[in-house]
């Protein structure tokens, strides 16, 4: 080996290393969860730098989050210092972001266009529902929410959406008016929704091949995250920017880079392009991602190097095992074989709650025993599949005063008071936004309601003019006194902030706007207490902007309110802080922890009820679930709870089926305390070996049948065919050993009942009929509770 080897690649073994060093056009690196596909392709980016192939301002990253954007780039200075300034790290949405803001105007929108989140794009489809009476035809917000997002993934427009259409079905005419005035109105406000930032520049770059060309011929190399996860449009626009540049379309253009340009005939092969991935992670296919960009790549681009990477950095065998025997259950895979040399490490351990409490007061307990152990909060992480099933788990957290945070909950900039302050900003910024100015109006209230807004908003119409526009000519339109005075003191205000919009610091910008029209005086006088933490959240909005003026000198109100449209789920991420992180199984892809929690491992939640029926669904869900038991170094929990309160009903829940995919020896169960000697378990498995061999009593028809009839004619074959092998594993008895069977105990109000953990009470009321019956128990020294008769640890006194 050469003795002066470049620190760029030591440690690395040598299918990393060939990765990182492989110079040719198109490269591929397939490999499993932990297998240092990330960490590849950050000492890759260095390494074209540190060898001179490539100067920081040709390269262009992709990566997932913006907080892994910032890592790559924080890891890449580290190991080259300033050079990776001027570079592209980012995601797919805040690189297109940029591209539009330099070149919108090509195709008629204005660089200060406003980006609108899903929550604005469905307020706005909300609005257009009603206006066109839509909602007769059975269109919901969602609904068309959901359609149009697939459509502009599948780079569909309202043209090529109407050339396909079927003009004698209604719905079809009505869904085509709503997608043409959603996409009127958008392009009259200047503004792109989230899907159009990547749709549209893809446009841009197909409409406008001298554009096209000035970004093909910048980006020497581009680099790709997580490819498996890339939808069709994403897809187009990797393909736009690796074709050949036209520079007999650039002429004398100036360029970004004046040293490249001046030689226009230097640069005419394409762009290298990299994508890393792992189809067996791929989880997005509900957002139009396909994983056959993956499976295609090596037809997509003749002549790539495939490279493939087989041992795993992360986790222990035990885990890893657990893994490879949930992810081989799916067919259409290619079989990777990961290995690792951590060594066998602790068994998982598995969890049957007797409540959705009882799992995470467990979750809980062991959070703060390794806590003691000198596991640090930061390093632990409790996942779910469902929003919802935070709820327990906060409660049991707060209540155990363990510090934890949940990431893509609500968000900061989600929160009513954060978004108004918003409106404010992006008034000021893009005049033609009615979105922001609508919800600014009676913000504070100026006595400006429904019947006043329409009047605008048809004079606007009436005239020809911006929303913004009819405020300056309020006193044309009837109003009294007070009203108009308050519109026209409203639109002066915007009018005076704007005219420092691009010059003035954005905390000017803010404060100026929060003083003058009183909003955080409002929230301040209010008798609502809400209205105080509201209050607060607004000023650390302004603490945010003075910390992004002190960050971003340069910044402009412009950079500002992009930089804060496109944080995502896993951007609220910060190591530093000592908190335990509670996120759902999408959030976590990419990350890892030293502990996981894996919770809810049950029917209808895992695989969700939603995706259960649909074609793919069971297979996408198995994959989350892989993705999920990747993310552990060490330590692997996987609970369940028996019974599980949702949709203010408690039903039955019944361990998922991925659960027994998992070869047995590699878990050790534990039972909720208060389960253990409870007679039940004989029963259970008496139960259980009738039923042959499987699983938890059901709740219901729906639940019953769910489990073989759900999974599609080929994959119920295989259950039952397994349940048959294995009418007895060790898994199925130690989860039902730890379930309760009342059969038909029967109960009526009156009646006196013994319960295992809250002693004797007395029936006040039956609910429910079968084995979904509830009885509701004043118990003598427990207070009064809500059981499911069937499985609760009770007796008939
Ligand atoms: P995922 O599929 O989950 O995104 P990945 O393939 O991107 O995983 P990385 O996150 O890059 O994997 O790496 C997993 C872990 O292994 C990281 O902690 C990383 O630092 C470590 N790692 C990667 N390669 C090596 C190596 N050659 N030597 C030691 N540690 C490594
Ligand atoms: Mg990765």
């Amino acid at each position: 080996a050469e003795p002066t080897e470049s620190p760029l690649l030591a440690g690395l073994n040598p299918q990393q290393r060939e990765a990182v060093e492989y110079r040719g056009q198109a490269l591929l690196i397939v490999a499993g969860a932990g297998s240092g596909k990330t960490s590849v392709l950050t000492r890759r980016v260095a390494s074209l730098i540190e060898t001179r192939d490539a100067w920081p301002s040709q390269i262009l990253a992709i990566t997932f989050t913006n907080k892994a954007a910032a890592e790559m780039r924080e890891r890449v200075e580290a190991l080259l210092g300033q050079a990776a300034q001027g570079m592209w790290i980012s995601t797919f949405h805040s690189a297109c972001v940029r591209i539009l803001r330099r070149e919108a105007e090509h195709f008629g929108f204005g660089k200060n266009f406003t980006i609108y989140d899903s929550a604005d794009s469905r307020a706005l489809i909300k609005r257009i529902i009603k206006d066109l009476d839509a909602d007769t035809f059975g269109f919901t917000v969602s609904g068309v929410a959901g359609k149009i997002s697939k459509l502009k993934n599948e780079l569909s427009d309202v043209e090529s959406y109407a050339r396909g259409a079927n003009f004698n079905d209604p719905q079809e005419r009505v869904f085509l008016d709503i997608f043409r005035e959603y996409t009127r109105s958008l392009s009259s406000a200047n503004a792109f929704d989230f899907d159009d930032l990547i749709g549209q520049t893809v446009y841009l770059f197909r409409a406008f091949p001298q554009v096209a060309a000035l970004y093909q011929r910048r980006f020497r190399h581009i680099l790709v995250d997580e490819y498996q996860d890339t939808n069709h449009a994403q897809y187009s626009l990797i393909r736009e920017l690796t074709q050949p540049p036209r520079t007999d379309l650039l002429g004398g253009a100036t360029g970004f880079d004046g040293s490249l340009l001046s030689n226009p005939t230097k640069h005419l092969e394409p762009a290298s392009l990299t994508v890393v991935g792992d189809s067996d992670q791929s989880i997005y296919a509900f957002r139009g991602a396909d994983i056959r960009n993956i499976v295609e790549f090596e037809r997509d681009f003749p002549n790539s190097k495939v490279v493939l990477l087989e041992q795993n950095y992360r986790s222990t065998q035990n885990i890893l095992s657990a893994a490879n025997a949930v992810i081989s259950n799916n067919f259409d895979r290619k079989d990777k074989k990961l290995f690792t040399t951590i060594g066998e490490g602790d068994k998982i351990v598995g969890f049957t709650g007797y409540s959705q409490h009882d799992e995470a007061q467990f979750i809980a307990d062991e959070i703060t025993e390794l806590h003691a152990q000198g596991l640090e909060y930061r390093d632990m992480a409790v996942f779910y599949r469902t929003n919802a099933q935070t709820r327990a788990l906060e409660e049991i957290f707060i209540r155990s005063a363990l510090p934890y945070r949940v990431l893509g909950g609500t968000k900061f900039y989600e929160r009513a008071e954060i978004k108004d302050a918003f409106g404010y900003l992006i008034a000021v910024a893009n005049p033609a936004d009615p979105m922001a100015l609508r919800r600014i109006l009676n913000t504070p209230k100026r006595g400006i309601g429904g019947v006043t807004e329409a009047a605008l908003q048809s004079y606007a119409d009436h005239h020809g003019v911006t929303l913004r526009e009819a405020l300056r000519h309020a006193d044309e339109m009837g109003f009294g006194p007070k009203i108009t005075g308050a519109i026209l003191r409203l639109g002066a205000t915007l009018d005076e902030v704007a005219l420092t919009a691009d010059t003035a610091p954005v905390a000017d910008i803010l404060t100026a706007l929060l003083t003058k029209t009183g909003f955080v005086e409002a929230l301040r006088a209010s008798r609502d207490p809400q209205d105080e933490a509201r209050a607060e959240n607004v000023e650390e909005l302004v603490a945010v902007t003075k910390e992004f003026n002190k960050n971003n000198p340069e910044g402009t109100l412009l950079d500002f309110l992009t930089e804060t449209s496109l944080v995502a789920a896993a951007d609220d991420l910060d190591d530093s802080s000592g908190t335990v992180s509670l996120m759902t199984l999408h959030t976590a892809k990419g990350l890892e922890y030293e502990a996981v929690f894996l919770t809810g491992i049950e029917e209808d939640l895992l695989p969700h009820r939603m995706s259960a029926n649909e074609p793919g669904g069971p297979a996408e869900e198995r994959r989350l679930f892989y993705v999920g038991i990747t993310r552990a170094r060490r330590k692997l929990y996987l609970s369940l709870a028996m019974t599980r309160a949702q949709f203010g009903d408690v039903s039955v829940a019944m361990p998922s089926r991925y659960l027994q995919e998992i070869p047995p020896e590699l878990i050790e169960w534990r039972q909720s305390p208060g389960m253990a000697n409870s007679r039940g378990g004989t029963q259970a498995r008496a139960l259980n070996a009738r039923r042959g061999g499987f699983g938890v009593e059901s709740s219901g028809p729906s639940l019953g049948a769910g489990y073989a009839g759900s999974v599609g004619p080929g994959a119920t074959a295989l259950a039952r065919a397994a349940r048959a092998a294995q009418p007895k594993t060790e898994w199925a008895n130690k989860v039902t050993n730890t379930v309760r069977d009342n059969g038909d105990l029967s109960l009526a109000a009156g009646d006196r009942i013994r319960h295992v953990d809250f002693g004797d009470g007395r029936v006040t009321a039956v609910t429910g009929v079968g084995p979904k019956s509830v009885a509701e128990v004043q118990f003598e020294s427990a207070g009064r509770k809500r059981l499911l008769i069937k499985i609760s640890p009770i007796e008939k006194l």
